[in-house]
């Protein structure tokens, strides 16, 4: 028993926390705004950061681009290298024939008889050494030191190129290492480039995200407020409805005036004037004309008749009549005036709530206001006036 009334409780409580946890979000409209704004920036950021991307792809197609040119050359430079190189083995090839057939007449001659020439020829270090020895030796051919020279000439001309070759391709080993490291750095500041606007588009999906729950957190604190609206409007009508029923309730129990009005919604009309009394049980607190004003204690002119009541008592139009103010006014509070025609109006003050409005037709009998304490008043009542052409009078004659 105890257990089931703790759960009830705890089950009511749960409601009220929920209840509170949703009624207390507050849904700001600028943060809205302020979403769509950063989405906005986000996309932008991302826009920006696509173009330094795009930017960034044709800088490496580039580096690319030259890399090929210049793998290319080296290529090209690379066959001219291997290409001199054979050429330098066929020179030293010739060269080295050419030393041979030398050496061979040079043996022949000693054979004939010269001595000096061969401790020539076998302490020369090399050719070039053995050139230079020889241009002592008239016995060395004119034929063979030209020959000589040629082939020397040659090999020394074919070493120099391919020099020049290698060093060509060293500078191109250089650029292509230096494209290389370029390559690597822009390959570096894509994927960089990538990491940026893969975070901005999570950034924007958040972002997107966030703002639909704003906009459906404001569309449910829209739909709430109309729903409570809704409800005040019905609560007010049953309320308007329920007084108007114990009104013609009281009316028909003790009708005694005889005015012969029958309709249900009129029959608290009474008096014998050409006026009804504005409420259904009158009870006059305050007379028509001098009296000793209730707080100064002066005596002043009271222009109507105060009716008691309690706030929220129907007020009934006197007559049939045309709304012509229905306002707010410091000292009259909430009142409403009917022109009934012939120079002849009603007014009613202080009225806690309106029903009609200005240029409004009205029967006689119809409730057009409720009794309340608006404007400068003591309590709530209704202070009722007749004026004729203008002057207030003595309503009582009317009624
Ligand atoms: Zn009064």
């Amino acid at each position: 028993m105890l257990k089931k009334k703790a759960r009830r409780m705890a089950a009511a409580m749960m409601a009220g926390i929920l209840t509170c946890s949703l009624t207390a979000v507050p849904v700001k409209a600028d943060s809205i705004s302020e979403t769509e704004q950063r989405g906005k920036e986000l996309q932008k950021q991302k826009e920006a950061a696509e173009n330094e991307k795009s930017s960034l792809a044709s800088q490496l197609n580039q580096v690319i681009s030259d890399m090929q040119e210049t793998e290319k050359k080296l290529t090209e430079k690379q066959d001219e290298i291997k290409k001199a190189q054979d050429e330098l083995v066929q020179a030293q090839i010739q060269e080295n024939d050419q030393y041979e057939a030398m050496k061979l007449r040079i043996k022949y001659m000693y054979e004939n008889g010269n001595a000096s020439l061969l401790e020539i020829l076998f302490s020369a270090k090399s050719m070039g050494d053995l050139l230079n020895k020889a241009e002592y030796v008239q016995s060395i051919s004119e034929y063979d030191r030209n020959m000589l020279e040629k082939y020397e000439k040659l090999t020394k001309e074919i070493e120099e190129k391919e020099a020049a070759l290698e060093k060509e391709e060293e500078e191109l080993k250089t650029l292509q290492n230096d494209l290389i490291a370029k390559r690597n750095s822009v390959n570096q500041l894509l994927a960089e480039k990538e990491v940026q606007i893969s975070s901005l588009e999570d950034q924007i999906g958040a972002n997107a995200a966030k703002l639909q729950e704003l906009i459906k957190e404001a569309e449910e604190a829209k739909r709430r407020q109309e729903e409570a609206a809704a409800a005040k409007r019905a609560a007010e009508e049953a309320a308007r409805k329920a007084a108007l029923a114990a009104q013609q309730a009281a009316s028909s129990s003790g009708s005694s005036s005889g005015s012969g009005s029958s309709s249900a919604g009129n029959s608290h009309v009474s008096g014998n004037g050409s006026l009804a009394y504005p409420v259904a049980s009158p009870r006059i607190t305050s007379g028509y004309g001098y009296r000793t004003a209730p707080t100064a204690g002066a005596t002043s002119r009271h222009d109507g008749i105060d009716f008691g009541g309690a706030t929220g008592t129907p007020i009934y139009a006197s007559a049939a009549g045309t709304v012509v103010t229905a306002a707010y006014n410091s000292a009259r509070g909430n009142y409403v005036v009917i022109n009934h025609g012939n120079g002849l109006q009603t007014w009613y003050q202080h009225c806690s709530a309106v029903y009609v409005s200005v240029g409004q037709k009205v029967s006689k009998g119809q409730n057009i206001a409720a009794i309340g304490s608006t404007g400068i008043v003591t309590g709530p009542h209704l202070h009722y006036e007749v004026h004729v052409n203008g002057t207030p009078v003595n309503p009582l004659n009317y009624l």
